[in-house]
Formats: C-alpha cells, structure tokens, sequence
C-alpha cells in the first residue's frame, strides 16, 4: 500500500515540485497551503506523514506540528519541516515544537528520501486507530 503524505507548503511551484517528486518516487499526496487548510485535511485523512514548509507566508508552520504533537490520534505521525533558516536556534526551535527532522532549502531530495523511509519505518501508522477513543478532548465546560 502506497504511503499518504500531506505535503504543507504556502508557494504553489515549491508545492507542485514536492508533489511531483513524492508522487514519482511512489507516494500519494494530499496538499494544503496554509495552516487551516492542512488542519482541514488532518481531520479528514490520516496521512502517513507531513512535509512542512515552516514558512507558511505570515504563519508558522510550526504550529501544526505543536498541534499534531496534542492529539492521539496523530502524535506519533513522522512531521518533516522544510526551512530556508540555517540557523543552529532556528532548527531547534522547529524540533522542540514538534518536527521528527529539519531539511535546509534548497531540498535536497535524497537526504528528504532517507529522512522519510527512515521515518516512516519506525512510525507505528496501523495502531494509530486503537488509541484514537482514548484520550479524545472534550470540549471545555463539559
Ligand atoms: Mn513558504
């Protein structure tokens, strides 16, 4: 079965060129181009993985990765941020806020093909639905 990744990136020649390269090497692709979209599609598909652009036009796109982080249903989902930012702090900060690995722009797509094989490896994507039930929020006041 074919992997799903939800590739998150606000420039649509960057996103058309990550969808094209992951569709040829295998992969099926959703897109979103900002956060509420790829929230949006997070609630409807449970992708295998999610390639993130951090800079999402004034958004962060590390936000979505804070959030995948807060649901159970999702946490243990492989999240790849994509950055123009070399900075030591800058990557930090990507990986404290929840990314599994953080790629420089201009991608290098073999390194992006080691880190997703790698990653989706070890991603335990088939028992996600067991502990979906479990902790599931309520809404406040409830
Ligand atoms: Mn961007």
């Amino acid at each position: 079965m074919k992997h799903l990744i939800l590739v998150v990136e606000d420039q649509p020649i960057n996103r058309e060129l990550l969808c094209d390269w992951l569709e040829t090497e295998g992969y099926e692709v959703t897109q979103a181009e900002d956060l509420a979209s790829a929230f949006a599609a997070l609630q409807s598909v449970q992708p295998d993985a999610v390639l993130l652009d951090i800079q999402l036009g004034v958004e962060d796109g590390a936000a979505l990765a804070t959030w995948i982080r807060q649901q159970a249903a999702l946490r243990a989902m492989p999240v790849i941020a994509v950055t123009a930012h070399a900075m030591i702090t800058e990557r930090q900060r990507i990986l404290e806020a929840g990314c599994n690995a953080c790629i420089s722009k201009p991608i290098d797509f073999r390194l992006l093909q080691d880190q997703l094989e790698g990653w989706l490896a070890i991603s335990p994507t088939h028992d996600k639905a067991v502990e979906t039930s479990s902790d599931a929020r309520k809404p406040d006041g409830n």
